[in-house]
């Protein structure tokens, strides 16, 4: 039995949190968000601390958090920066197995449009949503994929994506995760 955990990185709206909960079920493992966390442990939004602390402040709360929450048998969804840092993107390639959600920065736009609450994040250029999320994209999808043992595509049904994701880690590690079958389906 895989002990390992499960990181799942990507930019924001690709899924980490929808997909990420329904793979903690197939896989009867925990589920946690780095992002929930770290605004539980600070008693404040990201979009406070940001406005009141500073990118660099979030950063390395964001750091301490990843390394403090990591546990076997635990899915973990990152938040969508965090593999800028290069001290994280070792952390998370030695430390788990780790998922890249891929999708395009029009599904990832349309996404945000309809449920802009669904993240917490504050807006990180300023500009509007379909530029923002192309241009963060571009910015951070070599990374993504450099960090990751895994790329999936994330612009198909959630449970698609799980299905994805099993398949990946079943092919390619000795000790796999027990998939109950009744909710891999
Ligand atoms: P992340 O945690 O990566 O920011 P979320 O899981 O919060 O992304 O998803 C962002 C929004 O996109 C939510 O409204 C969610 O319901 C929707 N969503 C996520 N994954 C999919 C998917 N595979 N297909 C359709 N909608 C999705
Ligand atoms: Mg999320």
């Amino acid at each position: 039995m895989i002990t390992e955990p499960i990181f799942l990185i990507g930019a924001r709206g690709c899924g980490k949190t929808t997909v990420g909960q329904r793979l903690a079920a197939a896989c009867q493992y925990a589920f946690l968000d780095t992002d929930q966390v770290l605004q539980q442990r600070a008693e404040k939004s990201i979009a406070d601390i940001v406005a009141q602390e500073g990118w660099p402040a979030f950063r390395m709360r964001e750091t301490q958090t990843l390394q403090s929450v990591v546990a076997p048998q635990t899915v973990i969804a990152t938040g969508g920066g965090i593999i800028l840092a290069p001290v994280n993107r070792e952390y998370l390639q030695n430390n788990g197995i780790v998922i890249y959600l891929k999708a395009p920065a029009t599904v990832l736009a349309g996404r945000l449009e309809i449920t802009p609450e669904a993240s917490q994040r504050p807006t990180l250029t300023g500009k509007p949503i379909a530029e923002e999320v192309r241009e963060v994209l571009a910015q951070r999808d070599a990374l993504y994929r450099e960090t990751a043992h895994h790329v999936v595509d994330a612009a198909c049904d959630p449970d698609d994506v799980v299905a994805q994701i099993l398949a990946a880690i079943n092919a390619s590690h000795v000790s796999r995760p027990q998939v109950n079958s009744a909710t891999a389906g």
